[in-house]
């Protein structure tokens, strides 16, 4: 247990506001050799995100975790104001526990300081005592000891039926920062949380109630759920504790493609999800509904019947035709490329003939086909693979378009959005989407849903802040209530108090001022303040992109997805199509150089009407440049058709996947035999870098290739195992964690040293965090999204390329993710 000796504790102090008692407590501190003076300034900033008064009239000011080197020595100092001191919205704060603590060596402290708090005698006599040694004697009173009965592995009355045992890392005990990071997860379930700590029990939900427990580093606790959805809570709560609360805290979620606004962190609870697409929105919260439609379960004219299902279905595909038409128009071909596949699954004779055989069997038209449907969407979302789950809700959508035409009534039919709102829904399908009206939708949050999910594309490409994989707990928030949606971290906090709703209002104004001015100068060049130019370039999937990219100040393509002119269609493109789209990019980029990524198809990118056998494991089968390789009749047309383009303005091959030196060597190969068949000029000819093999082999591709490429989506999954996929591993796999930066450095070192440049095509490029330390490693292309771009410029603009080349040293030599973040 820390010491706390009477030069620690300040009697009858007197300040006007929070700051000044802050810097009181804070001078206590540094006076004592507990920390540096900066630490003060941290301790000042964490009160911005986080409020740390702990009720009773104490609050327990501490910094930021990433300050954390600031402290020297592990202690607590404590200033007493007799008057009083106002804290946040109405408290007054009578004892300012200030906390300078590297880990959980305060923590017996902290569970005394919290036994107090119910106290209010006690609390009254310290804040008025004139005595310092009534206040150590208090704080630092020797605890009970847990008896040898009274442990975690023993089943006690109060606890639940289900429950899981797990130990505190070392330097984890449950302190302010673990403990409310255990709050916010467990407060996104349901069921009722309990902890026990031997023989105390807590709420899991409760800060102060954990803190009680006093459970320091490595001690064993019982976390028990009582609900619902109790078996996913004590999963979750389980792994935060193993994977160390605080890190949690400190690594400020997995950044979002274009997130440059700061982590929102507000005092009340946050229902966390996946971030989707970034920016804060404020407004009221609006569940989304679909209107119910009801049908009869009988008929008795079977022909009759089926004519009525042939009708309706061939209703259908007029309408999906007129709906692609429409949102083609307004957001894109490869946007209403979904209605097109839609249209698909309306011409499966199998789904047409299992509804028939029902009608048959005595039922409605309207039963007989919901019933197939639905059946249908089951057995594929049963199949448990991500990509397949999002193909059962496009059944279910363009089953209940045909379902809308039988329907005998509607009922709740979902009103029109005629003021601005938070929109709350389970999952949305692309018919959903398409309906929605941006201007009304201030925010999107969906219970289910990954990152790659059609909501979380559609959200990003309207520029909408969006979370996706909430979980159930968003469908019972109330209808009307104000919320605040941080699309950076994923987080929505609902009915806000009026502090954070403040907060919430000055980040978004900042953020929205800040996104003015970078827009303002969205063409000037990325510049470093010492003369380095990074070229800042767009990732794109379609000609009317191009054209969006060089609006947004990209300074041209660094990556074609070219595989969105492939899907959700019966037929590959040919030449002549692919032509005139490479051609309609060439015009729009007028000069701009286009890098033209060959098709990148298998893994998470599926194309049925390639019939391509079904892979056990996708991600490690025949994708991107293997897939070309086995299929000269996709890859030669669409050499062919590059080449021509090539005619019309600066484009450059890119080729995806490349594992080993032979692949590269053949694809070059096979391209040269195109060009020469057209007698067409050279282009350079470039490979994405996101295998660790390339990694390896950098020296000897960079033989052959003009540049690289780095693609950290792919890269990051690879180097660490992490399905990209994978909703509850997207938080970790980042393309921060050391071990992917330095592959990347390996990488440039190598093509550096064969005269080569090296970008970046991956997500990180477009964070303006990673853009910094990626152009600290010798990286001199960072191709993003669009929205990314006007920050990224901005960004690398405001820094010094000395600065960010130290920054990147530090950031290799980080252990974790985390602490590369937090740099
Ligand atoms: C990547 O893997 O980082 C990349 C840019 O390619 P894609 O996301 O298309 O696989
Ligand atoms: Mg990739």
């Amino acid at each position: 247990m820390i010491k706390l000796g009477k030069e620690s504790i300040r009697l009858n102090a007197q300040a006007s506001n929070k700051t000044e008692a802050i810097r009181i407590v804070g001078s206590l501190l540094v006076d004592s050799g507990n920390m540096k003076p900066r630490y003060i300034e941290s301790m000042l900033l964490r009160e911005k995100v986080a409020n740390t008064y702990l009720g009773n009239g104490i609050a327990i000011p501490h910094g930021l975790p990433k300050d954390r080197d600031l402290i020297l020595d592990t202690g607590i100092a404590v200033a007493q104001f007799p008057a009083g001191v106002q804290w946040n919205s109405g408290e007054t704060v009578h004892l300012v526990v200030g906390i300078a603590a590297r880990s959980d060596e305060h923590i017996e402290l902290l569970a005394n300081l919290t036994d107090v708090l119910d106290d209010e005698e006690t609390v009254r006599r310290l804040a008025g005592t004139e005595d310092p040694m009534d206040i150590i004697a208090r704080l630092t009173q020797p605890r009970e000891e847990p008896s040898a009965l009274a442990t975690a592995a023993a089943v006690q009355a109060d606890d639940f039926a289900k429950w899981v045992d797990v130990a505190l890392g070392s330097g984890a005990g449950l302190h302010a920062r673990p403990a409310t990071a255990f709050v916010e997860i467990a407060k996104q379930f349901q069921s009722e949380i309990r902890v026990r700590h031997v023989s105390k029990l807590a709420n899991g939900k409760s800060l102060v109630s954990l803190l009680k427990l006093g459970a320091d580093e490595r001690a064993s606790i019982r976390i028990m759920a009582r609900g619902v959805d109790e078996d996913a809570a004590l999963q979750a709560l389980a792994a935060a504790v193993n994977h160390g609360l605080e890190d949690e805290d400190e690594s400020g979620h997995a950044a979002p493609e274009a997130g440059s606004g700061p982590i929102l962190t507000l005092a009340g609870s946050a229902i966390a999800g996946i971030s989707a697409s970034p920016g804060l929105a404020i407004g009221p919260l609006r569940h989304f509904r679909r209107e119910k439609i009801v049908v009869a379960v009988t008929a008795n004219d079977p022909a009759r019947e089926e004519i009525r299902l042939r009708q309706s279905i061939e209703a259908a595909k007029v309408q999906l035709r007129e709906l692609h038409d429409e949102v083609k128009e307004r957001s894109g071909a490869a946007r209403a490329a979904i209605f097109r596949a839609h249209e698909e699954f309306l011409d499966d004779p199998d789904l047409v003939d299992t509804a028939l055989e029902r009608i048959k069997g005595g039922h409605s038209a309207g039963w007989s086909w919901r019933e197939t449907f639905e059946e249908r969407a089951r057995d594929v979302a049963n199949l448990g693979d991500a990509l397949l789950r999002e193909r059962a809700v496009d059944l279910q959508d363009v089953g209940r378009r045909v379902l809308r035409l039988l329907a005998d009534t509607l009922e709740e039919e979902p009103g029109v959005l005629d003021s601005p709102v938070i929109l709350v829904a389970e999952d949305l399908s692309p018919s959903d989407t398409a309906k929605l009206d941006p201007a009304m939708v201030l925010g999107l949050c969906t219970a289910a849903g990954g990152p790659t999910s059609h909501t979380a594309i559609i959200a990003r490409s309207l520029d909408i802040p969006a979370i996706v994989g909430a979980g159930p707990a968003i469908l019972n928030q109330p209808e009307g209530g104000l919320c605040v949606l941080d699309g950076d971290s994923g987080n929505l906090y609902c009915e806000p108090s009026e502090a954070d709703l403040a907060l919430a209002r000055a980040a978004q104004e900042d953020w929205q001022a800040r996104r003015e001015a970078e827009r303002l100068a969205c063409y000037q060049p990325a510049i470093t303040t010492d003369g380095r130019r990074i070229e800042v370039v767009g990732n794109i999937g379609s000609a009317a992109e191009a054209q969006q990219a060089v609006d947004a100040g990209a300074e041209g393509v660094g990556l074609l997805r070219t595989e969105f002119l492939f899907l959700e269609r019966s037929a590959p493109p040919t030449e002549e199509e692919q032509f005139e789209t490479y051609r309609a990019m060439t015009k729009a980029l007028n000069g701009l150089p286009l890098i033209i990524r060959t098709l990148d198809i298998g893994g998470d990118k599926e194309v049925p009407y390639l019939s391509l056998p079904a892979e056990q494991n996708p991600f490690l089968g025949v994708r991107g440049i293997r897939l070309c390789l086995a299929r000269l009749d996709l890859f030669k047309p669409q050499l062919r058709a590059i080449y021509r383009a090539a005619e019309t303005g600066p484009v450059k091959i890119m080729f995806p996947m490349i594992a080993t030196l032979e692949e590269l060597i053949t694809a070059r190969a096979i391209a040269e035999e195109v060009r020469r068949e057209l007698h067409a000029r050279p282009v350079e000819i470039g490979i994405m870098i996101e295998v660790p093999s390339a990694v390896l082999m950098a020296t000897e591709l960079a033989a052959h290739a003009d540049f690289f490429s780095v693609g950290t989506n792919d890269l990051t999954q690879y180097v660490l195992a992490m399905d990209r996929l994978h909703p509850s591993l997207a938080r970790q796999a980042d393309a921060l964690h050391p071990a992917v930066l330095r592959m990347i450095d390996m990488t440039v070192k190598a093509a550096t040293a064969a005269g080569r440049w090296v970008g970046v095509c991956g997500g990180i490029a477009g964070d303006p965090k990673g853009a910094a330390i990626l152009a600290g490693l010798g990286v001199t292309e960072l191709s993003m999204s669009i929205p990314s771009v006007a920050a990224v410029k901005a960004r690398i603009r405001k820094l010094s390329f000395a600065d960010v080349e130290a920054l990147a040293q530090r950031a290799l030599a980080c252990k974790t993710a985390a602490e590369v973040r937090a740099l």
